[in-house]
């Protein structure tokens, strides 16, 4: 990215924190406490997950038998559907059944495909009234903005701002102040447009092939009014939408609410076979009228058939659009879907949708806010792996750049598998392992000349590395040089419980080897027979950068070496959470399944390793006792996801530790992402509840490099890995 590009980036974020921040962050993380506490009370949840994305992969697999066949349904109720290309086409279509009926005006429910093809402008542009009957999304028709959220359109906009848009447009005899004046405001106001309107639109949550069944879920019921009051209903719905029947629904409507606002099941679920032979209702007389009644189902592709052709981002269309990928992420938490966003969809699953039916141009402003946490892959009930999608279109991204004016300048120099073109700031962070190799055998100088004013200057202006943001420093002997130097192993395999390779990452071998030496004590005092061979880079650095062909050869070396041991029948240890989730998680992405699986199945985090030999008669006064001392800990985002953090807790909580965890979802520092200009600000911003949350305490343990550096940087006091606090000293 280049140096106006970055600041004026950074300006716009900066912008959007201070004004809309507030607002967004409230709303999206009560959202995502609520979920946490609807599906802590429904033990189904996780079952009815894989169940939900069965279907979805089977629907989509049949997509045209399920399009024929609602057809036909549709056909017979007395309905009409209409496949449309495209948004101008979908359109069109629109603007043609309006003309046919003499339509002045129209009222809408919410629906962000409607939003996609923007139909309320097409309408206008043709002299139609159109009235967002959601109050969110009337909102925001006053304020004439874009949603911010896929299910909280309004949700960047506070009470007060809402009361004074209304009280500016509106000018209401009394103003306007609480939520239930504004609520009575509204719901009177859009009222008499839906009695006068002459047609209302509604999107579709699904559609039941078999029945010709529009399903819609809401809370306000508007919806239905918009439905069946005017007399003549058009219901626009991706082509996704499909659901093979009534049998299909059920696990949807128990996912839907409780993934998207925390509830049971919506306020209203809407279940509409359109019969057009139902009698239309004339408000004048109170008498029911003695029109006609039409309906047409348009189904839009809009690109919806190529991304079900494309291996990579076919999960896109199991989405169900509840908007917890959003709630969960911190940095959305922070700044909302006008920055983490694009046309039209926002959140993390924003990019799988932008890119396929706007184009990928459309995800390049916002698709680094994607860290990779990996906090919504758990919280999505479709099981979409979201961090996966925004990774492959960060990989297409990269690759339709112009080479960087400074390529030249490393392109031959630095080991990665991408052809030129990459900007530099993506190559160095993609190839950290070749520059902590070089820094490590340069120490001190390297550390010297890296904190210098004149050095750090180049660094923001030809990489975007932010120079308020302290660098890591590099160790002149890494951790592989101590263990050999120490001669190896204390523990000879022959008096050993287990055999254990500690994966030397990056950031422990070059940057952190006290942890190592920790992990190699602590495992050893354990009765582990250790060892620490040289083992490249997981390829978690180049991933992060959208470098996926480098990432998945660093895979294949990683396992290339590691195969010997595994096949010995030694452990796996990882320090570095985000190696440790590298190998659980995306090496199925990268290598062959078989081997995927073989070092998934060795590999243990170094907590979960050490309650592993603690359950099974290890000493537990081999490490350092507790004896009741508080300490503050910050799992892992990715650690979080897979579950590993716990081990921590769990270890710390039976050597005595008095144990107090933070719920926010993410440091905000993610590996790069709080080095670049561009995102300093925002990465502070995520990780100042943390830091807050743990101001009052003595003792900070956080297991990953980068949580740690954040809450170094900001409690300005050591923040160490756990296994250094515990293991023998
Ligand atoms: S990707 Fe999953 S969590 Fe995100 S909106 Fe879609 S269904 Fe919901």
């Amino acid at each position: 990215m280049s140096r106006n590009a970055d600041e004026s980036r950074a300006e716009r974020i900066r912008a959007i924190l201070e004004t809309e921040g507030p607002a967004v962050s409230a709303n999206a993380s009560l959202l995502n406490e609520k979920r946490y506490d609807a599906i802590d009370s429904f033990p189904a949840y996780d079952e009815l997950r894989s169940e939900a994305r069965g279907i979805k992969e089977d629907a989509i697999a049949q997509l045209p038998e399920l399009i024929d066949r609602v057809t036909e349904a549709v056909e017979d109720n007395g309905g009409t559907v209409y496949l449309a290309a495209d948004a101008a086409d979908a359109n069109a279509y629109v603007e043609s059944v309006a003309a046919d009926r003499g339509v002045d005006s129209v009222v809408k429910s919410k629906s962000m495909t409607t939003e996609e093809i923007e139909v309320n402008d097409h309408l206008e542009s043709r002299e139609i009234d159109v009235w967002e009957t959601d109050l969110g999304e009337f909102v925001l028709q006053v304020a004439d903005e874009a949603p911010s959220h896929l299910v909280g359109p309004a949700m960047h906009k506070s009470r007060a701002e809402i009361a004074a848009l209304f009280n500016g447009h509106f000018e209401p005899e009394e103003p306007l102040e609480t939520a239930e004046e504004l609520t009575r405001f509204a719901r009177d106001y859009l009222g008499e447009r839906i009695r006068e309107a002459d047609m209302g639109m509604t999107g579709a949550n699904f559609v039941l092939a078999e029945s010709g069944t529009i399903v819609l879920v809401t809370n306000e019921g508007n919806a239905r009014k918009s439905a069946v009051t005017p007399d003549t209903h058009v219901a626009v719905a991706g082509v996704e939408k499909l659901l093979p029947s009534v049998a299909e629904l059920e696990p949807f409507v128990q996912l839907i609410a409780r993934a998207a606002t925390g509830q049971p099941i919506a306020q209203y679920v809407s279940m509409l076979s359109p019969p057009t032979e139902s009698p239309t209702l004339d408000f004048e007389s109170d008498e029911l009228g003695g029109g006609d009644r039409e309906f047409h189902l348009v189904l839009l592709d809009n690109g919806r058939f190529d991304l079900r052709e494309d291996d990579e981002l076919r999960e896109t269309l199991y989405c169900i659009r509840c908007g917890a990928c959003a709630n969960s992420c911190a940095n959305f938490q922070s700044v909302g879907g006008h920055a983490f966003g694009g046309e039209t969809y926002t959140g993390g699953i924003a990019t799988g949708w932008e890119a396929g039916v706007h184009g990928a141009e459309s995800v390049a402003e916002f698709n680094d806010l994607c860290t990779g946490c990996t906090r919504c892959v758990n919280a999505c009930p479709v099981e979409i792996d979201i961090p996966w999608i925004n990774t492959v279109v960060r990989d297409r991204l990269n690759r339709g750049q112009d080479p960087d004016r400074f390529d030249h300048l490393v392109d031959g120099l630095l080991p990665d598998e991408e052809a030129p073109g990459f900007t530099l700031q993506k190559r160095l962070f993609g190839n950290f392992e070749s520059l902590a190799r070089v820094g490590s055998a340069t120490a001190p100088v390297s550390n010297r000349l890296a904190s210098s004013r004149p050095v750090r200057a180049v660094l923001e202006r030809a990489v975007g590395i932010d120079r308020r943001r302290e660098l890591p420093t590099f160790a002149r002997r890494t951790l592989i040089d101590w263990f050999d130097a120490r001669g190896g192993s204390r523990v000879a395999p022959a008096d050993a419980t287990r055999e254990a390779v500690v994966y030397p990452d990056t950031y422990t071998n070059y940057l952190s080897p006290e942890r190592g030496k920790a992990t190699v004590r602590a495992l050893e005092s354990l009765g582990v027979a250790v060892r620490v061979p040289p083992v490249g880079e997981s390829g978690r650095a180049p991933l992060s950068q959208g470098m996926v062909d480098t990432a998945r050869a660093r895979a294949s070396d990683v396992y290339g070496s590691l195969a010997e041991h595994v096949d010995a029948g030694r452990d796996v240890v990882v320090i570095e959470p985000s190696d440790h989730a590298m190998i659980h998680r995306e090496y199925e992405r990268l290598l062959p399944a078989a081997s995927a699986r073989r070092l998934r199945e060795s590999s243990y985090d170094v907590m979960e390793y050490v309650y592993g030999l603690l359950e099974n008669g290890a000493d537990a006064d081999a490490l350092r006792a507790g004896d009741g001392e508080a300490v503050a800990y910050h799992g892992h985002c990715q650690g979080r996801t897979l579950g590993t953090d716990a081990y921590a807790v769990a270890v710390l909580e039976r050597l005595g530790y008095d144990v107090r965890t933070s719920d926010v979802e993410c440091c905000g520092m993610a590996g790069s992402f709080g080095y670049k200009r561009a995102y300093y600000e925002l990465s502070v911003d995520v990780g100042e509840p943390l830091a807050d949350s743990f101001a009052d305490a003595e003792t900070v343990l956080a297991s990953g490099t980068s949580c740690g550096e954040q809450l170094e940087a900001l409690l300005e006091r050591p923040a160490r890995h756990p296994i250094e606090h515990v293991g023998p000293q």
